[in-house]
């Protein structure tokens, strides 16, 4: 049977943070400040696997509480999230994914992303589709003071 799931994140931005979306170091004077690595688009997919799988909340699988996610590599919990599918005889069918930043323009970094989270997930990097918007100006990320990531997933479970 198929499931789906949904997930979103956002990071405040700050000068001399790291800047880190889908995997991959995005160069920019500003950066996500998080308790982990801040990868807003790593952890709305995250929400979006375990939504389907009806597994809670990244924030239940890493509080940030624990002095072990502090720094953590998103790709950690996007291992997690893919194990605890698996563990349920799942794949992931199709992931749909949107981030919306003011700057840097994220179109280059795009299939750099698209593959290093398919890697990280361990499906093909085919059924991973990253897009990116600006906020046209328009509110806190408009205003370069945060970014946004929109994550949907269809996943294929046993019955
Ligand atoms: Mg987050």
């Amino acid at each position: 049977m198929y499931r789906i799931g949904e997930g979103f994140d956002v990071h405040r931005l700050e000068t001399g943070r790291k800047l880190r979306i889908g995997c991959v170091d995005i160069p920019s004077p500003v950066g996500s400040v998080a308790h982990s690595d801040g990868d807003v688009l790593a952890h709305a997919i995250v929400d979006a696997i375990l939504g389907a799988i009806g597994e809670g909340d990244i924030g239940r699988h890493f509080p940030p509480s624990d002095a072990r996610w502090k720094d953590a590599d998103s790709k950690i919990f996007l291992a997690e999230a893919a194990r605890l599918l698996a563990a349920r005889g799942g794949r992931i069918a199709n992931l749909d994914s949107t981030v919306i930043l003011e700057r840097p323009k994220l179109a280059p970094h795009i299939p750099a992303m698209c593959a290093t989270l398919a890697a990280a997930l361990g499906c093909e990097s085919s059924v991973v589709s990253v897009k990116a918007k600006s906020a046209e100006g328009l509110g806190a990320v408009g205003a370069g003071e945060a970014v946004e990531a929109r994550a949907v997933v269809l996943v294929e479970v046993r019955a």
